[in-house]
């Protein structure tokens, strides 16, 4: 759209087909396989769900570029789809990545697992040292991979170093910013070269749908839409049609989302019953400034510890508006202790090590009144 036009109506008229097809305000869901191909037409004009050349594909994909300022944009069919499609379209069998220590666990497992059996070797480096980096560089290191804010302890990486390590090393940098969104960061104005998101939280925001995004240059996305098509991952009609519906109110989510955490990370920070609170909003966050610096809204995430860990599971218990489930980025909010969900599958000690206890309590703060939020959780806390 142009220049001067605002997120919160780009969410709402970027990418919308014009003319509007048959007249209709809201894109209609094509729910067709394939589609004819009128004389003149060849393979790649094709339109066919796997492919992603729907109209409903097309729609999002414009829309989703305009919002995060690239090029070109590709849906997925998760989060992990654009993940991994991205990951092996990139970096090559005998090739070198560098990876943030403390991903998600899916993007973790993939590298140390997955990465490990095709021969692509790999480093994890601390997002916070950009000193560090340059001892794990090989002459065979491609890429380099961060997350803009990490789970559940919400670090945010020296971003701007990590753009300027991969111009002087000719890396490709890749980030996963669905903890941000475009409306709290845009990687690719500061440099970065492919955004990745699970448009099964924020983007969405209403929890019932797994899909996700890359974006960044034609050329590259191409490349990585070529492998999605072979790979199969491509995400149907009905849930473009969701998440195009979902991108339409992001603009007014992410800003309660933003408002709401503060509130309960302030609350929970004046509470005699809390040890230590999680979130960069908080000037006592060790990356309160970078935050600041670069983002509009610190986004929903937000973690804390109690005094007594073991009063953890019993405060859960207690609440009543707040769900006991995994995820975030939906309208309700949901709550979890990492230790027993996302960071299950790891060794106590490997937990203990990243920050990450047994009493270690994530809420992912959804869009409710901020009164009712505190009410709820100042009646379940010890
Ligand atoms: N990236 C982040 C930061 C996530 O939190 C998740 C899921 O929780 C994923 C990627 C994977 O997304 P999906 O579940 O849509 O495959």
């Amino acid at each position: 759209m142009s220049g001067g036009t605002k997120l919160d109506t780009r969410v709402i008229h970027a990418g919308e087909p014009r003319p509007r097809v048959a007249g209709a305000v809201t894109l209609p869901i094509f729910q067709s396989a394939t589609f004819e191909n009128p004389p003149g037409t060849d393979y790649h004009d094709l339109g066919y769900i796997r492919l992603s050349t729907t109209p409903n594909h097309v729609a999002l994909h414009r829309k989703l570029a305009d919002l995060e300022g690239g090029e070109a944009a590709l849906v997925t069919a998760s989060g992990m789809a654009a993940i991994t499609t991205a990951l092996m379209t990139v970096v090559h069998p005998g090739e070198h990545l560098l990876a943030q220590d403390c991903l998600y666990g899916g993007t973790h497992d993939f590298i140390t697992r997955e990465f490990a059996r095709l021969q692509v070797d790999f480093d994890f480096v601390a997002g916070d040292d950009a000193d560090s980096w340059a001892a794990h560089l090989k002459p065979n290191t491609r890429a380099i991979y961060v997350e803009t804010m990490t789970n559940p302890l919400l670090a945010v990486a020296d971003l701007p170093a990590v753009v300027e390590f991969a111009r002087a090393h000719d890396l490709v940098s890749l980030i996963d910013n669905t903890f941000a969104t475009p409306v709290n960061f845009r990687p690719l104005e500061h440099g970065f070269d492919l955004v990745l998101h699970s448009a099964t939280k924020y983007l969405n925001g209403h929890s019932d749908l797994v899909a996700g995004v890359v974006v960044g240059a034609g050329q590259r996305v191409g490349r990585i839409k070529r492998a999605l098509d072979l790979y199969g991952g491509a995400l149907d009609p009905h849930a473009c049609f969701l998440l195009q519906r979902g991108l339409k109110t992001l603009g007014l989510r992410m800003a309660r989302h933003n408002a709401n955490a503060q509130a309960l990370a302030e609350m929970l920070s004046a509470h005699p019953a809390v040890a230590r609170v999680h979130y960069p909003g908080l000037p006592d966050h060790p990356h309160h400034r970078r935050a600041a610096d670069l983002f509009a809204g610190c986004g929903g995430v937000l973690s804390f510890e109690l005094e007594d860990p073991g009063l953890a599971p019993g405060t859960i218990e207690r609440l009543e508006l707040m769900t006991n489930a995994p995820s975030l980025g939906g309208v309700e909010t949901l709550i979890t202790r990492p230790a027993t969900t996302s960071h299950a599958g790891m060794a106590r000690e490997d937990r203990e090590r990243l920050g990450i206890g047994d009493g270690l309590i994530r809420i992912a703060v959804g869009i409710e009144h901020p009164d009712d939020l505190v009410r709820d959780l100042t009646q379940a806390l010890p």
